[in-house]
């Protein structure tokens, strides 16, 4: 990092306190430059950031996750980890053996040496500050490794959601998706950051004190750990599944407790009018009872894990001292090595209930990787194919080849629809609510693939062209606009981040939003808040249609507004298609027949099928549907400017 000087941030640091314009400070006080300095120096260097996005994911993107495949990603930092936790095991546990040692070769009369001593108290020091020192270093580091995995698994499943299909989209799945991008990376996240080095230094740390104990005494060793841990996995094996089932009893309680109360208040109305209060009372005194005895249970299984392992722990020094000090009156061990036999069977407790608590977070980081699995499974109900073509420019005719299909298969939305839509012209698609104009539209998009038969642009099988080159030749303005948070410039130039200003400024001129720019306070750079809500139905319309202008698509699908607009927002609307519709195909869903008439012909959809096709006069001329329709739109205007002339 090089960002010396006050220079990065503007006329501030050592020039005192001008502020730089534009900046949200003024600048860093003089006496705080050398801190900033420092700071910025010992931040890591970040590689720049790289992101690919592919339609078809690559074979490495396809793998299924694993725990061992996530931490290996950073191989350099997990070698480190492994390492300092190494280091941190052995010299945590180095203590007992140095008293052990301290005793027997100095403090007992038959040596009293007294070198020996300091320089076991001197290591003992030693070990305890590289026991520090590793330990930090080894927060940090974990800390990192799990921040990257994170940081490129949040990435990963993000980019998969990019890659799915419309369909998958539905209102439900939205809470789901939320809680796999929040709580379940989070739960992995926990795991990585201190779950598994935890595993790590409590598994090290038992075997670490096996180690020293053989080193001691292996005869004493074999019996105190023949003693102590079959009794002390029995009693933990026990607590994880007690309390896993506790645990479970817990979650159940407290949500059967929730759902009741939120009943009884909702529909309190209910209740005081049938008299119901009593049995109310009964029955939530029955829902909460279930709740304390499920909390009454896992309190008792942790009364009898926490005192029982310490009273175990009690019968083995009992033991230990019958057994060790028989040993050393024997003179087959040391008084010393009997003193660290005693600290390390204390020891020995700790990593094995901290490892039954980790169990937890283990258990929650598997389930999480496996519904993250379950979701980067999902594929693309429309995929692009392996050998899709680039589709080249077109000129836009757009083609429906005996076209069938439903949502669910089972159940047909569109049923063998043949249509051909000239290159240039603007066809408008209407019908009842629920005919299935949007489907057809969808499927140009090739949001969906038809069941049956085919839709082509310029003969070009949609099925057989990357999805990138055909969206990039089709425009596609929703019913309602939708602004993401950024500037309006931002918005506009959405389908073409790269447009220039000219570009921008002769979109907006085009759809006449050039008024409504220039009444905000930064034009065009004027924030975007909260999805638009500051700007009226009609300027968020505008936006979308200069957003499509600018993006100069060949086809162009448009499902009309139905939002109730002032007459002079309407007007400037039609303006604004009328500008867009020029020279491209167009699509238009069109729910006012004001806006149908003027397409150069009507497509009548009906349940499915195609039932007229024709230009406004012709349809009306014919005295089918279209004609039917017209005649009630004209005699409700009639009504509705009698109604006004009358007011
Ligand atoms: P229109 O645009 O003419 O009002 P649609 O094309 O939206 O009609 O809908 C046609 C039929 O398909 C309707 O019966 C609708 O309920 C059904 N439908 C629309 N979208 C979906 C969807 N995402 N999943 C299942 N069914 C749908």
């Amino acid at each position: 990092m090089a960002w010396g000087g006050g220079g990065a941030f503007g006329a501030g640091g050592h020039s005192g306190s001008v502020s730089a314009t534009g900046l949200p400070f003024g600048g860093i006080p003089s006496e705080l430059q050398a801190g900033v300095d420092r700071l910025l120096e010992s931040e890591p260097d970040h590689p720049r950031a790289t992101a690919t996005f592919r339609q078809r994911p690559g074979a490495e993107e396809l793998r299924r996750l694993s725990l061992w495949r996530l931490v290996r990603r950073e191989p350099r930092l997990l070698v480190r980890a492994l390492g300092l936790i190494v280091v941190m095991s052995v010299t945590m546990q180095a203590g007992p053996y140095l008293t052990g040692l301290a005793i027997n070769d100095g403090m007992l009369p038959r040596h009293h040496d007294l070198a020996v001593v300091v320089i076991a108290a001197a290591a003992y020091l030693l070990c305890a500050l590289t026991t520090a020192l590793a330990q930090r270093s080894q927060v940090r580091t974990t800390g990192r490794l799990a921040a990257g995995i994170v940081n490129h698994l949040r990435v990963k499943v993000f980019s998969h959601l990019q890659r799915l299909s419309l369909d998958f989209f539905t209102e439900e799945k939205a809470g789901v998706l939320m809680s796999r991008m929040t709580s379940d990376i989070e739960n992995l996240q926990q795991l990585l950051q201190d779950g598994l080095a935890q595993f790590a230094v409590q598994g090290l740390t038992m075997l670490v004190i096996t180690a020293f104990l053989f080193v001691m005494n292996v005869r004493l060793a074999l019996i105190t750990l023949g003693l102590i841990v079959p009794a002390l996995t029995a009693a933990s094996v026990w607590f994880r599944a007690a309390s896993a089932r506790g645990y479970l009893r817990v979650r159940d309680g407290i949500a059967n407790v929730l759902a009741d109360l939120s009943e009884s208040l909702q529909g309190v109305r209910v209740v005081t009018s049938h008299n119901r209060q009593r049995h109310n009372v009964i029955h939530h005194r029955n829902v909460v009872g279930r709740y304390r005895d499920a909390n009454f249970y896992t309190a008792q299984v942790s009364a009898i894990y926490g005192p029982g392992t310490q009273m175990l722990s009690v019968l083995g020094q009992g033991a230990l001292l019958a057994i060790g000090g028989d040993m050393v009156l024997h003179h087959s061990l040391a008084i010393g090595a009997l003193i660290a036999f005693f600290l390390y069977l204390n020891r020995f407790l700790q990593p094995i209930q901290l490892l039954v608590q980790q169990y937890n977070t283990y258990q929650q980081g598997q389930a999480s990787i496996v519904k993250l699995n379950g979701l980067l499974a999902t594929p693309p109900s429309v995929e692009e194919a392996a050998d899709a073509e680039e589709l080249p420019a077109v000129e836009g005719r757009i083609v429906f080849d005996r076209v069938s299909f439903g949502y669910d298969p089972a159940v047909p939305v569109i049923r063998r629809v043949d249509l051909a839509i000239e290159p240039g012209e603007t066809v408008t698609f209407v019908g009842p609510t629920g005919a299935g104009k949007s489907t057809l539209a969808k499927l140009i998009t090739r949001f969906y693939d038809p069941t049956e038969g085919s839709v082509r642009i310029d003969g070009h099988d949609l099925r057989r062209v990357t999805f990138a080159s055909l969206r990039r030749q089709l425009g596609v303005v929703p019913q309602e606009p939708f602004l993401f948070a950024g500037t309006i410039r931002d918005n506009i130039a959405f389908g073409r981040p790269d447009a220039d200003d000219a570009e921008v400024a002769r979109a907006v001129a085009a759809v006449g939003l050039g008024e409504v720019v220039e009444r905000l306070p930064q034009g065009l750079e004027t924030p975007v808040h909260e999805r638009g809500q500051s700007l009226s139905s009609g300027e968020r319309q505008l936006i979308a249609l200069a957003r499509a202008f600018l993006a100069h698509p060949r086809v162009l699908v448009l499902d009309e507004a139905t939002s109730n607009l002032d007459l002079q927002s309407e007007s400037k609307i039609e303006a604004a298609l009328d500008v867009l519709l020029e020279a491209r195909t167009a699509v238009l869903i069109a729910h006012r027949l004001s806006t149908a008439m003027k397409a150069d012909r009507i497509v009548v959809v009906e349940r499915g099928g195609i039932v007229e096709v024709g230009s406004h006069g012709e349809l009306v001329q014919a005295g089918g549907r279209y004609a039917a329709m017209y005649a009630t739109w004209v005699s409700q205007a009639a009504v509705e400017s009698a109604g006004l002339a009358g007011s």
